[in-house]
């Protein structure tokens, strides 16, 4: 473990670098608690949802609202640092990658997962749904049970 931090500590100033350029060429001041948002986003193994996200953030400065975080993922989003998954029930959990792949999501606890886009989910481009139909892109999601929730 002490071998890991000086690079942590060097990408996180790496991160940190990139999220000022980020927020300033899309408008957006660098703040406090827009770090303190991105790097609970970057360090967190799931997928969060706002509410999470102003928890932990809380923690650190104490006197950020709930609708303050809720600003500053969305100044993240604008900035193209962060991007929102969007659910039918009106949820939604906020994921620090912006590239393409897909989710493993738990159905009891509502926790994500990443999964990487592999040769076989590509396969999915050849299907025809509906005769002219020509799949351009794809969004794949796993349901399951976590290991939290399955004991
Ligand atoms: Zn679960
Ligand atoms: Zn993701």
């Amino acid at each position: 473990m002490p071998e890991k931090k000086p690079a942590t500590r060097g990408e996180g100033a790496r991160a940190k670098q990139q999220l000022k350029a980020n927020l300033s060429s899309s408008g957006f001041h660098f703040t406090q608690q827009r770090a303190a948002v991105f790097d609970f986003l970057r360090n967190v193994d799931h997928h969060p949802t706002a509410e999470e996200v102003y928890l932990a953030v809380k923690n650190q400065l104490p006197k950020v609202s709930l609708a303050t975080v809720y600003k500053n993922l969305e100044a993240l989003i604008a900035a193209g640092v962060a991007s929102k998954l969007n659910y039918g029930d009106g949820s939604a959990r906020y994921d620090i990658r912006t590239d393409h792949h897909h989710h493993a999501r738990c159905v009891e606890c509502g926790r994500m997962w990443d999964i990487e886009p592999t040769e076989h989910s590509a396969g999915l481009r050849k299907i025809k749904p509906a005769r002219g139909f020509t799949v351009t892109d794809y969004r794949l999601e796993l349901l399951g049970r976590c290991r939290d929730c399955r004991q």
